[in-house]
């Protein structure tokens, strides 16, 4: 049983509805009306309110700006046939929030706080998930430290914030990547494994020093050794290798994508041989020096699948075939969208209904 919580709805005077151009959204730059809030203060979670997306104000020397003790979620609703608000796999991203949490000492949310808040702020803001193909409403859960305090300690005091941005596609195309050898983004008994905030600062530099050489991601290698591919760019990465569907298996270093998860389940479904295992650089790179890599991508929330139609090692760029409307991505893409859109029975319970 999920706990009832009392929330305190302020709504906008006037909405910022009709001044969108859902047409042409650029992926994050839109903001819907409302946002959803809680306040960690003496020991518990509290305050719960839903108010308009608006500026907030804490001090300059609050530890989240200092020491980044931060964690956030990225998850979707859709627009459903019959206009219903649909979100995929939301209870993955209330346990994964926590998960993250736990490491980055920030106090754990209730079902309650996460879910109650996440459905009312939809129903309040249900006109933002847009309907037109390939678009839907992001949703940005994330948690932050706040205490007015410049030594270094787990704070006593964070914001647990919900808002929402209706987003068209993540990449317009396929991508380029390149195999990182020198930079990590993750290690043994590191926070890899979480979606705490520096782990992204931490890998914008590596990704800048790839797209001044005309790629547009990373591959990420673990930061031991950098011979096993561990992810690609904020994406788990597969490749599809003599029919069958590769993936590093999740730990530490790899995060344990819910993107991730759903394709897996369905290729297996499907009949496909699926490994999950420690991926060798140099299994990838013979086979695309072969030409057996029939299809590489990315998998995440907010691209979904990200094709992928060049890897570079640092001798050589391969090319990868181009993907066909028969390809094993495109029909998994087809496939989760027609879940997520409630035009294919929900035979998994990974949707939540508005
Ligand atoms: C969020 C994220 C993913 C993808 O997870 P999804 O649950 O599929 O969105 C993969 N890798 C990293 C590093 C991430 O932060």
């Amino acid at each position: 049983m999920i706990e009832t919580i009392k929330i305190n709805i302020k709504p906008v005077s006037t909405s910022k509805l009709s001044q969108i151009d859902f047409n042409n959204i650029d992926f994050g730059k839109v903001y819907s009306d409302h946002m959803y809030i809680a306040d960690y203060y003496n020991g518990s979670w509290q305050d719960f309110r839903i108010e308009p997306y608006d500026m907030l104000s804490f001090t300059p020397g609050s530890a989240i700006l200092h020491y980044g003790q931060s964690v956030f979620e990225g998850l979707k609703a859709y627009r459903g046939e019959s206009g219903e608000i649909l979100v995929f796999r939301p209870e993955m991203n209330f346990r994964r929030i926590n998960k993250s949490a736990v490491r980055m000492c920030i106090p754990e949310v209730t079902e309650g706080i996460f879910m109650e808040g996440l459905t009312e702020l939809l129903k309040l803001d249900k006109n933002w998930v847009p309907d037109l193909p390939n678009t839907s409403l992001y949703i940005r859960p994330y948690i932050f430290a706040l205490d007015e305090y410049i030594g270094i300690q787990p704070s006593k005091n964070y914001k647990f914030i919900i808002f929402t941005c209706p987003v068209g596609p993540y990449y317009s195309k396929p991508l380029k990547v390149k195999i990182e050898t020198e930079f990590s983004r993750a290690v043994q008994g590191g926070t890899g494994y979480a979606k705490a905030a520096g782990n992204y600062a931490g890998s914008l530099y590596p990704a800048m020093l790839a797209q001044q050489k005309g790629y547009d991601q990373l591959i990420w290698t673990d930061g031991a050794t950098h011979q096993f591919i561990e992810e690609a760019g904020t994406m788990n990465i597969m490749f599809v290798i003599g029919d069958k569907l590769l993936t590093a298996n999740t730990g530490d270093t790899v995060l344990k994508g819910i993107t991730r998860d759903s394709v897996l389940t369905l290729a297996r479904e499907w009949g496909m041989e699926v490994e999950e295992r420690q991926i060798p650089v140099t299994e990838i790179v013979e086979a695309l020096q072969k030409g057996e890599v029939q299809e590489a991508f990315g998998v995440g929330t907010a691209a979904t699948i990200a094709n992928i139609e060049l890897i570079g090692d640092d001798q050589n760029d391969y090319s990868l075939p181009s993907i066909k409307p028969d390809s094993f991505s495109s029909k998994i893409l087809k496939e989760l969208d027609d879940i997520k859109t409630g035009k294919k029975e929900d035979e998994h319970g990974w949707i939540y209904k508005i």
